[in-house]
């Protein structure tokens, strides 16, 4: 089905660029990989971003406004106050936004001034909104109606609100991967698929063969279903030992004032170029995916941003002839990658079941909580019944 047609199905007109997915050569990984470095700097993409779960520990309010601090300490709303501003501070920074349920619940507390300045981040690209679901959603336990039905809600509202549609998935912590997400995430026209959770040995396998890149082939319906692949190197966390949060333990603070004697940012890009030249030895190309950012993290984003400004900023300078650092998004380096003629590793089957490491299988979700998923089943056919009653209604009314 094409992604235009599957489209119509959920309500949603399609704006925004869109992928060809067929421009990715794919071959038999038997063929064996070529390096695709060229020797020249590596650019990396600096992305900001925060794992925001809608629900887990506490409950969506608790999250959202701040409250029972006992059990986590978090507050989405001034961790995306933080982030606007820190964006609107400086053209050049970036973020990523993911989870449309705390994003719409910011949102409907703006004024109009804010939300016209909130359309322009999102239409210079500085604010990616990636992945776009109400929550990211397991791919393990829900029937496919209900991702859809996840993923629609949210995508609803970047539409009407924005007028683009999202290109990238970003299900970095769901655990484990279906051929089902990937062949409907395709077929809504995404770009490319992030994640961050994968069987150990897999990883371990991936990482010496350069094959943490793939496009995805889950069904036999052609490119149209096909996704290009990407897992993230270090979870979704910041590269080790960069602490630039208020949520941080060991919480540090970027200095380049080499009058100060808490100077340190030459220490910090050491460590950094260190870890980003191991880390480019596992991937094809010139173009290297960092993160910055973890589970609620942008607590305090002015601070995170001002110590990675730093960091980025003497980099460039001293280390100019091997990196070229700068902010981005997931669709920034997917625009990149495209730039190479790769011919990507190929898989075709289920990412599952998921081990963190020996005798560590995330299998008992499957089946615990057997009740709760009665009533997830039940209200999901009422709402799919009722969905299909009131879709014969309109076109009875139109046949009329
Ligand atoms: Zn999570």
């Amino acid at each position: 089905m094409k992604s235009s047609v599957l489209y119509a199905l959920l309500g949603l007109t399609q704006a925004g660029p869109t992928n060809d997915h067929g421009q990715y050569h794919v071959h038999n990984p038997k063929d064996g990989v070529r390096d695709y470095k060229t020797g020249g700097p590596l650019n990396i993409h600096i992305v900001p971003h925060s794992h925001d779960d809608v629900g887990w520990l506490k409950t969506v309010d608790g999250y959202f406004f701040g409250g029972e601090r006992d059990i986590q300490w978090t507050n989405v709303h001034v961790e995306i106050d933080g982030v606007i501003d820190a964006l609107l501070n400086d053209p050049k920074r970036t973020f990523s936004e993911v989870e449309m349920k705390f994003f719409k619940m910011w949102w409907d507390l703006q004024t109009d001034q804010k939300k016209d300045k909130v359309r322009e981040l999102v239409k210079s690209g500085q604010l990616e909104l990636i992945n776009g679901g109400w929550s990211m959603h397991d791919e393990a336990c829900p029937i496919y109606d209900d991702m859809i039905n996840n993923m629609m809600i949210g995508h609803d509202f970047i539409v009407k609100e924005f007028g683009v549609k999202p290109r990238i998935g970003w299900q970095i912590d769901p655990f484990g991967h279906s051929n089902t997400n990937t062949r409907i995430f395709a077929e809504m026209g995404f770009d490319a698929l992030f994640f961050a959770r994968i069987d150990y040995q897999d990883r371990n396998k991936r990482n010496n063969d350069k094959e943490l890149e793939w496009v995805w082939m889950p069904s036999e319906m052609g490119p149209e279903t096909n996704l290009l692949t990407h897992v993230l190197y270090n979870h979704y966390s910041s590269p080790n030992g960069m602490p630039f949060d208020v949520l941080d333990p060991g919480m540090t603070n970027i200095v380049d004032d080499p009058e100060s004697s808490e100077f340190n940012v030459d220490k910090f890009s050491e460590d950094l170029i260190n870890q980003l030249i191991e880390r480019s030895e596992h991937y094809l190309t010139d173009e290297i995916l960092t993160l910055f950012g973890d589970d609620f993290r942008y607590m305090n984003a002015l601070q995170n941003y001002n110590s990675m400004d730093k960091l980025i900023k003497y980099v460039n300078e001293n280390y100019a002839d091997q990196f070229n650092l700068f902010y981005s998004t997931p669709s920034k380096y997917v625009d990149a990658l495209a730039t190479y003629d790769v011919e990507w590793p190929t898989k075709y089957d289920d990412m599952f079941p998921y081990s963190d490491g020996p005798d560590a299988y995330w299998t008992g979700y499957f089946s615990s909580r057997a009740n709760d998923k009665e009533y997830v089943r039940k209200a999901s056919s009422n709402f799919h019944a009722s969905s299909q009653l009131f879709s014969s209604k309109i076109m009875d009314r139109f046949a009329s």
